[in-house]
């Protein structure tokens, strides 16, 4: 393996800059990295994030975004503990961990304490490098989650690596590593719900539908799906969703709705994909007796909600903030790989790929609620 080895990558030159396809340098190859041809990424709402400057001091530019990999193995660094992985292999991408906390030695990696800097700066956790160079010779941050999948040829770090043996679905399991994971295991780690339980569901983004899909595999009594846009809802009743709710069109509160759904009781389980403060306390007020609220969605720093605390204490119950579904990617992915093998995690129904030329008809068709997950093919 030749390095420096020159290629390309969606790069954002400033906050609030586009992608730009530019030619970057790949530097060095780390003992614990590995460099991948990326044939696929998922688009996720926190490369918008990283885009818009949106993470704050964390990030510096230039910047390569995408955390939603998959692609082709090219070549090992010398000390990978995964010794069964070969020059060759189909391989998924996820987040990364440091490998050493007390969390990722019990290997629960979502719960790594050292998350926001491995995931959120884009440089090595070792010494700050970046894996890649501009041609001019400046860094540009390019480990996001490990891995800044919007580049034609990564350094990835090995953490981030899921091996994969259907390399003809990379494309529609690319997103495993984050969105689908987020919602799924938020379902299957942590909620866990029963055949007589119901669960509702703020958002119907790629985090929302993965969520629905495995509730559905229950399947829960009731899985309420929310969402301001009607084709979007349409998708979710397909998918699972036994009842939809449009929070755009309805009169008076979606509490009002999904108390009409569950007889006055509320929701067993409520799910928070947005990351909005006003829909955070819908979520906390639709909670049934002994419920349980999990925020997925990242709110922004500094905003504050109100909660009616003797309410919230008298009904014993609880919220709690999950990251990436609790999951342990090595071992969760290829269970939800398992699910669709089985026709019950229908993925390629939420996602279409698009060349990386139309990435701008990618954002658009997200945003306006055309396709729920965008998959661009390097
Ligand atoms: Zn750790
Ligand atoms: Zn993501």
């Amino acid at each position: 393996m030749q390095l420096p080895l020159e290629t390309e990558a969606l790069v954002v030159h400033a906050p609030g800059a586009d992608f730009e396809m530019t030619p970057i340098v790949i530097q060095d190859l780390r003992p614990d990295e590995i460099l991948v041809n990326m044939k696929y990424s998922g688009v996720c709402h926190t490369d918008f994030w990283l885009q818009q400057g949106a993470l704050g001091p964390l990030m510096k530019f230039p910047a390569i975004a995408g955390h939603e990999g998959a692609g082709i193995v090219r070549a090992i660094g010398s000390e990978v503990k995964d010794k069964s992985l070969q020059v060759g292999d189909c391989v998924l991408l996820s987040f990364s961990a440091c490998g050493e906390c007390s969390y990722c030695r019990d290997d629960q990696f979502s719960r790594c304490t050292d998350f926001p800097s491995l995931n959120l700066t884009g440089i090595r956790r070792s010494d700050g490098t970046t894996p890649a160079k501009l041609a001019d010779g400046r860094p540009v941050r390019s480990q996001f989650f490990g891995q800044s999948s919007f580049s034609r040829i990564s350094a990835v770090h090995e953490h981030c690596v899921v091996k994969c043996p259907y390399p003809e679905d990379m494309a529609i399991y690319s997103p495993m590593g984050c969105g689908y994971q987020t919602g799924a295991g938020t379902i299957l780690n942590i909620m866990k719900p029963k055949a007589d339980q119901t669960v509702a569901v703020f958002g119907a983004g790629s985090v929302g539908f993965a969520a629905i899909m495995t509730a559905a595999t229950v399947p829960a009594r009731h899985i309420i799906a929310i969402d301001i846009v009607e084709q979007k809802l349409a998708l979710a009743k397909e998918l699972g969703a036994t009842h939809t709710i449009n929070s755009a069109k309805i009169q008076g509160s979606v509490v009002n709705e999904i108390n009409k759904v569950t007889g006055g009781n509320g929701v067993d389980f409520a799910i928070d994909t947005t990351g909005v403060a006003s829909v955070i306390e819908k979520m906390l007020d639709c909670l049934a007796y002994g419920g349980t609220a999990a925020s997925v969605g990242a709110p922004p720093r500094g905003d504050n909600i109100s909660v009616n605390v003797g309410a919230f204490f008298a009904g014993k119950k609880t919220w709690i903030s999950v990251a990436e579904g609790d999951s342990h990617p090595p071992e969760f992915i290829p269970k939800l790989i398992d699910l669709h093998k089985q026709g019950k995690f229908p993925v390629e129904k939420i996602s279409k790929v698009y060349p990386v030329a139309d990435l701008k008809k990618a954002i658009s068709d997200m945003k306006d609620g055309t396709v729920i997950k965008p998959i661009l093919e390097f």
